[in-house]
């Protein structure tokens, strides 16, 4: 076995240029280091919903467990009926869906059989009453039946021993059904995954006091609450941090004890990352990027003991897209998602004018809508990184990639859409 590449090594293969680095390989390296937690629980059935398979599921039953009829109508033999003639048989008893016919069906015959009913011993074919005349129990039959028609045989959805779910899904409603309809009352999940983060910055101060001069309200942290707490992760705030060495060095400290995945928001753009990076690089492996994307150029990626650290732009709609583009697929994968589903994306026709130098990513704030059968998209305006409600008029990123220049209205555009996380 090979050993692995730590992130040092990794950052400094020769192609790795870290004031210009391609959001996809970003993406791409960040990916090279990570995988599923460690600890699965056993947990009930309804418990389990948002959690992601530690095990392949094996269906212990056939689905449909029996023979059955997929419709209302009569079951019959086929090989009774006339080639290409209408044919008359003779009702001999009723098959109800947890009431089975039990006797045989003769020659000539036919049961009525309702819709989930067991297909009787013999029988090969259902014809819907639509499809039938009834005269007491004399039933006629127009020609054209087909042998196995509105019959599902036992095991045609899914065969015992086979797997009915792999190992890395995501367990949604559909999942809970499934899983019930198998008797499956209990599944093994990867636990929830831990996520320790803070704010970085003199200015900030928590809502609940009030602001002094120059300050801000810290409002990363509510977004990060926000959109950690849609992807089912534990969730762990530690408030705010003072740009000061020893206590951002405690603050890193501790959360990396605690946590699976430590992120922080402020503190790695130019000016600020010297000191951080210095401290980063006395307590774990971090390689600072300045991503060729707009918002969010600089970004932190590494490990700090165990701990996978995300050190995430200040401005709060860089922090929102940052974590839509980096954070959102890792965590994913750390929770034991396989395959990470991609981001939707689709093609959209721009109803605004967008100014754009090509070289980098952009992730223009959008409002996706439905019009004459098309999708159409225009930018919510000012798109400043510090202007929240630019994400919170959004529905979608309008993602203009690198080597892309401006945009004319009526261009089309790829879109992202926010589903979930944002
Ligand atoms: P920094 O990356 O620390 O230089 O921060 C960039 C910008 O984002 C500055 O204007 C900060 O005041 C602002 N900022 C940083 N952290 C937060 C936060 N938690 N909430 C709101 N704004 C922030
Ligand atoms: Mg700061």
């Amino acid at each position: 076995m090979t050993k692995p590449l730590t992130i040092t090594e990794a950052s400094c293969a020769d192609d790795y240029d870290p004031n210009s680095m391609p959001v996809a390989k970003a993406r791409a390296f960040i990916h090279t280091f990570l995988s599923p937690v460690k600890g699965i629980a056993r947990l009930p059935l309804r418990s389990s919903l948002g959690r992601v398979l530690a095990e392949d599921i094996i269906s212990p039953v056939n689905v449909p467990a029996h023979i059955n009829s997929a419709m209302d109508g009569w079951a019959l033999r086929f090989e009774d009926l006339a080639a290409n003639a209408s044919a008359t048989f003779t009702e001999v008893g009723t098959s109800f869906a947890g009431q089975p016919f039990v006797g045989a069906v003769g020659k000539g015959q036919c049961v009525r059989i309702f819709t989930g009913g067991v297909v009787p011993e013999g029988c090969d074919a259902v014809v819907m009453q639509e499809k039938a005349q009834a005269t007491g129990k004399s039933i006629t039959f127009s020609a054209g039946v087909k042998h196995g028609q509105n019959v599902r045989y036992a095991g045609e959805d899914l065969k015992a021993g086979a797997v009915a779910l792999a190992k890395g899904r995501l367990v949604r409603p559909a999942e809970l059904g499934l899983l019930a309809s198998l008797g499956i009352g209990e599944i093994g999940v990867y636990r929830p995954l831990r996520v320790v983060f803070f704010s970085t910055g003199d200015e900030l101060v928590s809502i609940g006091s009030p602001l002094g001069e120059g300050q801000i309200y810290d409002s990363n942290r509510y977004t990060l609450h926000g959109m950690l707490t849609r992807m089912g992760c534990e969730v762990i705030d530690m408030g705010v941090v003072r740009d000061d060495p020893a206590l951002l060095e405690s603050a890193f400290h501790e959360a990396s004890e605690i946590g699976d995945v430590v992120i922080t928001s402020g503190g790695v753009s130019v000016g600020e990352a010297d000191y951080v990076k210095q401290l980063l690089t006395k307590l774990g492996e971090v390689v600072f990027w300045k991503i060729a994307m707009k918002p969010g150029r600089p970004l932190a990626y590494g490990k700090i003991g165990k701990a996978h650290f995300f050190g995430l732009p200040g401005n709060p709609v860089s922090v929102m897209v940052t974590f839509y583009q980096f954070v959102r697929d890792a965590l994913l994968t750390l929770q034991g998602v396989n395959p990470v589903p991609a981001q939707p994306l689709l093609k959209a026709i721009c109803t605004s004018a967008i100014k754009k130098a090509p070289g980098r990513t952009e992730f223009q704030r959008g409002v996706l809508y439905l019009e004459d059968g098309f999708y159409k998209v225009r930018t919510t305006g000012e798109q400043g990184s510090g202007i929240l409600k630019s994400m919170s008029d959004a529905n979608c990123f309008i993602m203009l990639h690198d080597h892309v220049g401006n945009i004319d209205a009526g261009a089309t555009v790829e879109v992202q859409v926010l589903e979930g996380v944002i």
